[in-house]
């Protein structure tokens, strides 16, 4: 399976995943699922959203165990962030179907559609459509960096913009969620252990800056002339640092646009996107309460129009308690060991999902830590690992 993925949407630059919503290498992606999906004789379906779905017994049925993740990525993400996911759902099942499982509850396995956002500048796209956390009207005004609507990407990609929405009869079918990711930090390659469950996310959510000034020449305007707004900018960044820092939390300017975008131009638009997250709601507010007044102060000491406009917010996640336990109950069963519980700075479509239905998470080590980036790594060991837990736990849930 890895073999098949790994060409898909690669740069050959930066060695890096360009895998977008709804383009090329996605739809790529999209093919490979199905063909995993049917090589196992499982029923194939994609949903209004632009979900992928490979159900093993009766959906109508109910209560049915979903895992999965997704295929999309980050701009020169690495290989692992969501495919590992959706490759050891796969490999999961021939787990199961090698030791003779018998399923008493339907299984199926999910390809949730534009995770990243990377596309659209709004993450988990697909689930949240389908949790009725982001309406219709909302989606449709979505634009890409080159003006195309999320609409017209989906019709060209063959799906009908006009049918998405809220889904409340296939969340209702779902009684477990499961979703096994590589995790994104370093805690379980500094406890030592292969696997870890899942408790909370992080509440977490983007903000942009537009910090406007006045386009001049940068050789013939005197300093003293210029309404400069990437000063402002500037010391914007370093104050989102320093807030993190006090507050035990995270805070990112990651993406920027500016106007004119000339060498020789000052500019007149400064755009800069705030990523910020924290262990608690209250945190977080505090953090991006102290980044927007440092703003405010910049931007007026340079004559410089500041708007801020919260783009997405997600808040904390608590994982189901009883699920969480379960999972942990599964996997410990063996071996008799504690298995790890962390909580994580990342997003996820089980954090969306999760307000729906009982959902819980694994996460398989990753040595360096560095995610969303082609460094990204898991062992072949601790993939192997991560196949057996989550079979573990998809016998334990589903074949009762
Ligand atoms: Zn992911």
């Amino acid at each position: 399976m890895w073999a098949e993925l790994l060409p898909i949407g690669r740069h050959p630059g930066s060695g890096g995943y360009r895998r977008y919503a709804w383009t090329g290498a996605d739809a790529e992606c999209r093919d490979w699922f199905r063909e995993q999906a049917e090589a196992r004789g499982l029923t194939y379906e994609a949903d209004r959203n632009g979900n992928q779905w490979a159900w093993l017994g009766d959906p109508a049925a109910g209560d049915a165990v979903v895992t999965g993740s997704h295929l999309d990525s980050v701009p020169d993400g690495g290989a692992f962030d969501g495919p590992l996911g959706v490759v050891s759902s796969f490999a999961a099942l021939d787990e199961l179907r090698g030791r003779g499982a018998r399923f008493t509850r339907p299984l199926a396995i999910v390809n949730f559609g534009d995770e990243e956002g990377a596309r659209f500048g709004l993450a988990c796209v697909g689930s949240r459509l389908t949790a009725g956390q982001l309406t219709a009207e909302q989606a449709h005004r979505l634009t890409d960096g080159d003006g195309v609507t999320l609409p017209r990407a989906m019709e060209a990609a063959g799906y009908d913009p006009e049918a998405i929405g809220p889904d409340p009869e296939r969340l209702a079918r779902i009684g477990a969620f499961v979703e096994l990711h590589v995790e994104q930090g370093r805690a379980l390659d500094l406890s030592g252990d292969q696997v870890g469950v899942a408790s909370a996310i992080w509440p977490h959510g983007r903000w942009r800056f537009d910090f406007r000034g006045e386009a001049n020449h940068a050789g013939t305007t005197r300093l003293a002339d210029r309404r400069d707004p990437m000063l402002s900018y500037a010391q914007t960044v370093l104050a989102a640092r320093r807030e993190a820092e006090l507050a035990g939390a995270v805070a990112t300017f990651g993406k920027i646009a500016v106007e004119p975008n000339g060498v020789n131009a000052i500019p007149s638009l400064v755009r800069g996107w705030l990523d910020s997250r924290a262990a608690d709601q209250e945190t977080l507010d505090e953090v991006v309460g102290g980044v927007e007044r440092a703003a405010r102060e910049y931007a007026t000491a340079h004559g410089i129009d500041l708007d801020v406009v919260r783009e997405s917010f997600t808040p904390v996640v608590e994982f189901d308690h009883a699920l969480r336990d379960e999972l942990a109950r599964i996997l410990g069963k063996d071996t008799g060991l504690t298995v790890p519980v962390l909580g994580t700075g990342a997003g996820h479509d089980a954090g969306i999902l999760s307000g729906s239905v009982p959902t819980a998470m694994l996460f398989v080590r990753n040595p360096t830590g560095v995610s969303h980036s082609p460094a990204e790594f898991a062992a072949e060991d601790d993939c192997v690992a991560g196949v057996r837990a989550l079979a573990d736990v998809l016998e334990g849930l589903a074949c009762r």
